[in-house]
C-alpha cells in the first residue's frame, strides 16, 4: 500500500469527532506524516510469517519445554528456556515497530517489564560502574537501585524533566531514562541526552512503556536500548504481563540474552501469542486512546478543583514542546491532583466507566490515587487516569459527573 493511501486513511480516522486530537493533527505535519503513515498497516502485519497454504496467518502458541534435537545441539530451537517459535514471531513484530527498516536490531521478549529492565541493567553493569536512573520513574526503580548498590554499582539519580541528567553523566556507564515518566508525565529530550551520554562513552536505555513504539521510537532518537513493559498499552487488555528489550549493539544484546537464559525470566507461549494478537490493533487503540486522553485533559483543564494537570499532548503542558519533537502520539495517561485525599477517593468511587485499579494502557479505563502505594513523590490527592477505548463523550461525561458528585 502506498504511503499516501495510508496517510489518507489516517486522516479520515483522525478527522472523525474528537479524534482530531494529537495523532490526527500531527499526521498532517510534513515529515511527521510520513512517519505516521503506514503504521497501522505495519501493526496488523508485524512479525507474521510468509503465507503458506493451509497454515494460519498467525500460528498458534507453541507449547514446548524441549524440541526434537538429534545429534549436535545447535539450531534455532533446543530448549524452552532459550528459544520458542512463538517468541520469535513476537520479537520480529516488536522489532518491526520499534525500529522499522533498521538492520541489525535484535529484540528479546521477557516475562514482564521488570524482567526486561533488570536484564539490561544487570547484564550491562559491573561493580564499580556508575548508572544514572530517574528519581521520578516507575515505582520499582528504587528497589532495583538498592540491588544495584548491593552489587557495588554506583547509582546517581536525576529528575526526568529539564534534562538534569546532563549534570550527573560524567563517568557513567549507563543512562536510564523514562519518558514520559510514570506517573508524573515529565518528558526529557532523548536525542540531546543520548548525544551527551555517547560523548562520555555511556550507553542509553529508554523505558518506552508509556509511549509505545507507535508514540516514540527511541533507537531512531539515538538510544542503544528501547525497553518496555508490554503489560500496558502494547498488549492493552489488562490480561497479561510481558516485557521486551530492543537493541542495536550485538555484544550488548548477547549479554541481555544470556541474562534471560540465566534468570529464566521468560514469557509463557500463551502470553507471547496473546501479545502478538493484540499488536494487530495497536494503532487503532493508541490513536483512539490518545485522542480521548486529550479530550479528557481539555475537560479537566476547565475545572477549578483540578491542579497539576499533566498530559504531554496538551498544548501548554510543560512537556509539550519536547514531546511534540520526539513523539508521534502522546499516550493514554492523564495525571492531576484533587484538593484532598478524601476528595480523590470520593471521585474514584463515583466513576462508573473507570475502574479503580492500578496499571494503565488497557481498553477499559482505570484510575487510582497513586499515593496509596507510597513510593511515588506525589500529593495525597494525585490521580493517575488511564484512558481506555470507550466513546470519548461517555468518558468525559463520566469524569465530569464524578467531579461534580464528589464535591460535596
Ligand atoms: C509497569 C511499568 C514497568 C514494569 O512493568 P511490569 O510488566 O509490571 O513488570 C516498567 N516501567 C514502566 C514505565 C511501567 O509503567
Amino acid at each position: 500500500m502506498s504511503e499516501s493511501a495510508t496517510d489518507d486513511a489516517h486522516r479520515v480516522t483522525g478527522g472523525a469527532g474528537p479524534a482530531t486530537g494529537a495523532a490526527g493533527r500531527m499526521a498532517r505535519d510534513g515529515d511527521q506524516a510520513a512517519a505516521v503513515a503506514g503504521e497501522g498497516t505495519r501493526a496488523v502485519r508485524a512479525g507474521l510469517p510468509e503465507p503458506a497454504k493451509y497454515e494460519p496467518t498467525l500460528p498458534g502458541p507453541v507449547f514446548a519445554a524441549h524440541y526434537h534435537l538429534p545429534g549436535e545441539p545447535t539450531g534455532p530451537y533446543t530448549y524452552g528456556r532459550d528459544e520458542n517459535p512463538t517468541w520469535t514471531l513476537l520479537e520480529r513484530a516488536v522489532g518491526e515497530l520499534e525500529a522499522p527498516g533498521q538492520d541489525g536490531v535484535e529484540t528479546l521478549v521477557f516475562a514482564s517489564g521488570m524482567a526486561a529492565i533488570s536484564a539490561v541493567l544487570f547484564s550491562q553493569l559491573r561493580a564499580g560502574d556508575v548508572c544514572v536512573l530517574p528519581d521520578d520513574g516507575y515505582q520499582a526503580l528504587p528497589l532495583v537501585s538498592a540491588q544495584l548498590e548491593a552489587y557495588g554499582i554506583e547509582v546517581r539519580t536525576a529528575p526526568t524533566g529539564g534534562d538534569a541528567q546532563l549534570d550527573v553523566l560524567d563517568g557513567a556507564k549507563l543512562l536510564w531514562i523514562e519518558t514520559p515518566s510514570n506517573p508524573g508525565l515529565d518528558v526529557c529530550d532523548i536525542r540531546r541526552l543520548a548525544e551527551a551520554a555517547h560523548a562520555r562513552g555511556a550507553l542509553v536505555a529508554v523505558d518506552n512503556t508509556l509511549a509505545t513504539p507507535l508514540g516514540q521510537r527511541p533507537l531512531e532518537l539515538g538510544a542503544d536500548f528501547a525497553v518496555a513493559s508490554g503489560t500496558k498499552q502494547l498488549t492493552g487488555h489488562g490480561d497479561i504481563l510481558l516485557g521486551y528489550v530492543v537493541g542495536r549493539d550485538r555484544e550488548a544484546m548477547a549479554a541481555v540474552r544470556r541474562w534471560r537464559k540465566i534468570v529464566g525470566a521468560i514469557p509463557g507461549p500463551m502470553e507471547a501469542w496473546l501479545a502478538h494478537r493484540s499488536i494487530a490493533t495497536l494503532q487503532m487503540r493508541v490513536d483512539r486512546q490518545s485522542a480521548t486522553a486529550l479530550a479528557v485533559a481539555e475537560a479537566l483543564r476547565e475545572r477549578p478543583e483540578v491542579t497539576g494537570l499533566r498530559y504531554p499532548g496538551l498544548p501548554g503542558d510543560p512537556a509539550h514542546k519536547i514531546a511534540a519533537q520526539q513523539m508521534r502520539r502522546f499516550g493514554c495517561v492523564v495525571s492531576f491532583t484533587l484538593p484532598t485525599r478524601a476528595r480523590a477517593d470520593r471521585f474514584l468511587d463515583a466513576l462508573r466507566l473507570v475502574d479503580d485499579a492500578t496499571s494503565f494502557g488497557g481498553v477499559r479505563s482505570t484510575a487510582e490515587r497513586r499515593g496509596r502505594w507510597g513510593g511515588d513523590a506525589v500529593p495525597e490527592g494525585f490521580i493517575r487516569l488511564s484512558v481506555g477505548a470507550e466513546d470519548p463523550q461517555d468518558l468525559v461525561a463520566d469524569v465530569l459527573r464524578a467531579l461534580d458528585t464528589s464535591a460535596a
